[in-house]
């Protein structure tokens, strides 16, 4: 067994069963994809558009592909019927794009609202104020092609743990209020994506449905 499939197979016997593993493969050549591919992997993320192209083409069709890097509103036409989820939406102009090119193609495109919870300056997405009044005012509601299936975040990147708890924690509780108080009513709103390699078992510990992991399967970028 070749040092990816090994990693993955460790991986999975430590992320308990009903969380699913994204591979992010982002960086990393079609062999290696492959290999994970062979090891029973079928889920794999990417983050950028001109590489996702390629390795859609070239690597298997049962392949579900997500998105979860930073999507210029220009990009979006050429991802759309291609990924099953893209788990970085980080503004409403970009839902808006999203939503008007699934249209043109005669398809639903399900997305994850990118939340900011770490302190870094540089992570894209919503604050958890905006992303309150982006469900009370049901914002949600003018979109006809796009569904809304739950939440993304990045926790700081240190060594805290308390801090990462924190952030996760804020996430998983606007989450549970969107859905219990806010917008009891949404319908297919609960995949909470975070964790990546350093702090998946506490995201997992704190709620998440999904975690995103690279370099702990492909080795380091
Ligand atoms: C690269 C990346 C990951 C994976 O990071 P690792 O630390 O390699 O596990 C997860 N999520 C996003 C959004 C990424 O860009």
């Amino acid at each position: 067994m070749g040092s990816t499939a090994l990693n993955l197979e460790l991986l999975r016997q430590e992320v308990p069963s009903g969380v699913e593993i994204v591979a992010v493969s982002k960086f990393k050549p079609m062999e290696m994809i492959r290999e994970a591919y062979n090891a029973g992997q079928r889920l794999f993320g990417e983050s950028r558009v001109q590489e996702l192209i390629p390795k859609i083409e070239e690597l298997p069709d049962d392949i579900e592909w997500h998105f979860i890097g930073h999507l210029q509103t220009n990009k979006v036409k050429y991802i759309i019927g291609k990924t099953s989820l893209i788990e970085s939406v980080d503004s409403e102009r970009l839902l808006e794009v999203i939503d008007n090119e699934s249209r043109k193609e005669g398809v639903i495109t399900k997305v994850l609202l990118q939340a900011h919870i770490a302190s870094e300056e540089t992570k894209f997405g919503f604050s958890l104020e905006e992303l309150k009044e982006y469900f009370i005012g049901r914002k949600f509601e003018k979109l006809t092609n796009t569904h809304i299936s739950g939440l993304m975040g990045m926790a700081s990147l240190t060594e805290d743990s308390g801090k990462v708890r924190r952030e996760f924690a804020s996430l998983a509780d606007m989450m549970r209020k969107i859905k219990t108080e806010i917008c009891p009513d949404l319908r297919d709103f609960d995949e909470l994506s975070m964790g990546m390699s350093g702090d998946w078992p506490i995201a997992v510990e704190e709620g998440a449905t999904m975690i995103r992991v690279g370099s702990s399967i492909f080795g380091d970028r």
